[in-house]
């Protein structure tokens, strides 16, 4: 059963073609990964699934549950079962990790039906399960937050909203010991909640060490040049992706 089919798709900023033709299937309950060198387009693609407006759609469409979401707001995305992590530099001095989570779940089945105590006991629940120190949540939101505590954001955002499909963009940019373990055991709990599919965008391949990856998709200047099994991580591990480089680029 595909989850999201991504058929010819297109897109561009102002003017600017960024994604070519990409063709990408993710059946329900699997892990995907996204690789390709800097800049490829893994990001972008990631945006325009979720529909952020920066990127103006000039081909194809995106299926998501056998629904054409392709004109969809965010929000309708977001509430229809898509999630997308990236590092968003949210910073609100004054307001404590916990009412932010508690407002992000408002208005939504699961958490956002919970009262007040049954909210905080699962939150602190889920802290618990990421490892995690309780006082994060009493933290100003944003504020001095090291990549590690970023990630430990994402991770609670991901666990109590329930995405059916989440996309994890893990920066390019180094992750600590700290942060590759929340990533790590946040993963693996999104992964043992019910109806979860997931896809990965990363070139660091450390994340993956403890993920069952069922196929892989490389993207290189904005087209899709390769997929394989999580065989094929190996193999970028060992030899690169100048091995892609001499494809023509799609137009
Ligand atoms: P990756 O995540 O694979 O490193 P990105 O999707 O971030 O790549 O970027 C792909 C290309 O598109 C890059 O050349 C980048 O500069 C460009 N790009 C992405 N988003 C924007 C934007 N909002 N405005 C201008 N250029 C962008
Ligand atoms: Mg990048
Ligand atoms: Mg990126």
């Amino acid at each position: 059963e595909p989850k999201l089919i991504v058929t010819d798709l297109s897109a561009s900023v102002e003017g600017a073609p960024i994604l070519r033709h990409v063709d990408l299937t993710v059946n329900a309950g699997e892990t995907h990964v996204l690789m390709g060198p800097n800049g490829a387009g893994k990001s972008t693609l990631g945006h325009v699934v979720m529909g952020d407006p920066v990127y103006e759609v000039t081909s194809g469409n995106i299926v998501f549950d056998r629904e054409d979401i392709t004109g969809l707001s965010p929000d309708k995305r977001s509430r229809a079962g898509l999630f997308l992590s990236f590092q968003a530099p949210v910073e609100i001095p004054g307001v404590p990790v916990s009412s932010y989570l508690r407002a992000i779940c408002e208005g939504r089945p699961g958490a956002g039906d919970m009262k007040g105590k049954q909210f905080r006991r699962h939150v602190r629940e889920l802290a618990e399960t990421l490892d995690m120190n309780p006082a994060f949540l009493d933290r100003e939101l944003g504020v001095g937050f090291s990549g590690g505590e970023k990630k430990k954001l994402e991770m609670l955002q991901l666990l109590l909203l329930q995405p059916s499909l989440a996309i994890l963009d893990e920066t390019d940019s180094g992750l600590d010991v700290d942060a590759l373990g929340v990533v790590s055991r946040g993963i693996e709990a999104y992964r043992r909640q019910p109806d979860t599919t997931l896809v990965i965008i990363t070139h660091n391949t450390r994340i993956l060490e403890h993920v069952d990856v069922d196929a892989v998709h490389v993207l290189s200047r904005g087209s899709v040049v390769a997929h394989g099994d999580a065989s094929l991580i190996d193999d970028i591990d060992a030899h690169g992706y100048e091995q892609f480089a001499a494809l023509p680029v799609a137009c």
